[in-house]
């Protein structure tokens, strides 16, 4: 939506194609927050010994299902290889730089005429109840105040002056107040209908099966309902996107990693500011007079089952870290889950593929996909017009592992 967004602003007469009817997919139910926090790839040191420990506990929060499946296989054996601290250096700069463009697009769009979703900047509470963890989460909250964001080490007595209805059972937190947050489900509707108030065409229940090539380029995109001739190809399909790009021969490794979320409507106790539960890595944000509790990460091909153990694990956490929040399991039907497209580095994909002439690749956007869409769109729409990047786009190079 957001390639189509900024596409459409510099003039070109665009086409969105997807095969659902666009009501539900990862952009939906996810936690809303705007992250120029999260500068560490997921792809960083002590990954690794971290997500085997949690392989063997059901409710942990990062499971790599054990398959047979090459694609996991093959893409595992990058995500270890790239699991250091060079790849931690070196990705650092271009994620906050993509996350605070993103950012200021945010606000430039949330005074736009039809849009109000309930954009906050408050920042995020990054909670600890351990001296290991806390010791990282300062260490990396003193980096991240040399690389210019605004962030705050806070004791127990000064994070609870900021929550006013909810009790804390923390060592203390890292405050970022350079991030922000929104509400998902006004975003996208909005996207979606200011697209079409400018024009942009939309084929909805379109799946896409099949690329015709000629030469150096896609002449023909072929779907279950219609074949589509076009100057110029955005594939944009979240946790599908190795498989469309496939049809264009052109390789990129990329995994889901399905989470889970749920919204309290009418919640007893609202967080002021949106918060991640560091040892249990689950994330809450009051949003729109909602609560919204989500997490858990798990590497496996698009499955729609629901592992209720994984949501239990996020249920149970709550109470450790906030005593006088204590959450019901959610029913079934009120579960979210989506794929979040996950790159074997944690640095996603932005640029024109190598050998084909009119084939842009937008996608493996991970945890941060509804953080970095304007910046993304953005980015897409600057080299499709063949203009000057808003930054250096090099990092998010698509063919990086070819
Ligand atoms: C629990 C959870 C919490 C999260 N919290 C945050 C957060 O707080 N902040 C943040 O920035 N990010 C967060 N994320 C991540 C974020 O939601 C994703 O990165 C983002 O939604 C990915 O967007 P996308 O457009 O790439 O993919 P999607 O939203 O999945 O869209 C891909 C689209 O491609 C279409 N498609 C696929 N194949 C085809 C085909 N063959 N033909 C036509 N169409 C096709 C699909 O139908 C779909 O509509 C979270 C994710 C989860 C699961």
């Amino acid at each position: 939506m957001s390639s189509a967004y900024y596409l459409n602003q510099e003039g070109w007469d665009v086409t969105v194609i997807d095969k659902t009817d666009l009501s539900d997919n990862c952009s939906y139910g996810n936690l809303g927050m705007i992250v120029p926090s999260h500068f560490v790839p997921l792809a960083a040191p002590g990954m690794i010994a971290q997500g085997i420990k949690w392989m063997f506990n059901s409710r942990s929060p990062f499971y790599v299902k054990p398959s047979l499946n090459m694609d996991l296989i093959s893409w595992g054996l990058k995500f270890v290889k790239s699991a250091t601290q060079e790849n931690v250096d070196k990705s650092a700069i271009p994620l906050r730089d993509i996350n605070l463009l993103s950012k200021a697009l945010y606000e430039e769009l949330s005074v736009q005429p039809g849009f109000a979703f309930s954009m906050e900047k408050k920042g995020i509470m990054m909670y600890f109840k351990t001296e290991k963890v806390a010791e990282e989460e300062i260490h990396l909250a003193e980096k991240a105040r040399s690389m210019g964001l605004d962030v705050e080490a806070l004791n127990k007595q000064q994070a609870q002056a900021l929550e006013t209805e909810v009790q804390l059972d923390v060592l203390g937190a890292v405050h970022y107040r350079c991030d922000a947050h929104l509400y998902p489900n006004q975003l996208i509707p909005q996207l979606i209908a200011a697209l079409k108030n400018k024009g942009v065409q939309f084929k909805t229940n379109c799946s896409v099966e099949k690329i015709i090539k000629e030469g150096n380029k896609i002449k023909s995109v072929i779907t279950n309902n219609g074949v589509f001739e076009k100057d110029m190809v955005v594939m944009a399909a979240g946790s599908w996107l190795p498989q469309l790009t496939k049809m264009a021969g052109v390789p990129v490794p990329l995994m889901p990693g399905k989470g889970y979320s749920f919204t309290l409507t009418e919640p007893a106790r609202k967080l002021n500011i949106p918060s991640i539960l560091c040892e249990a890595r689950v994330a809450i944000t009051p949003m729109n007079g909602y609560m919204r509790y989500g997490g858990t990460m798990e590497i496996a091909p698009v499955n729609n089952k629901i592992n209720i153990k994984r949501v239990e694990g996020i249920v149970q956490s709550v109470p450790k870290y906030f005593p006088n929040i204590q959450l019901q399991m959610p029913q079934e039907k009120d579960i979210w889950y989506g794929f979040r497209p996950c790159t074997p580095d944690g640095v996603p994909y932005i640029g024109f593929a190598k050998k084909v002439d009119n084939l842009l690749i937008a996608g493996g956007h991970a945890m941060s996909g509804l953080s970095l869409g304007p910046a993304t769109g953005k980015l897409i729409a600057e080299m499709a017009s063949g203009r000057q990047t808003s930054m250096d786009v090099t990092a998010f190079n698509p063919e990086r592992f070819s």
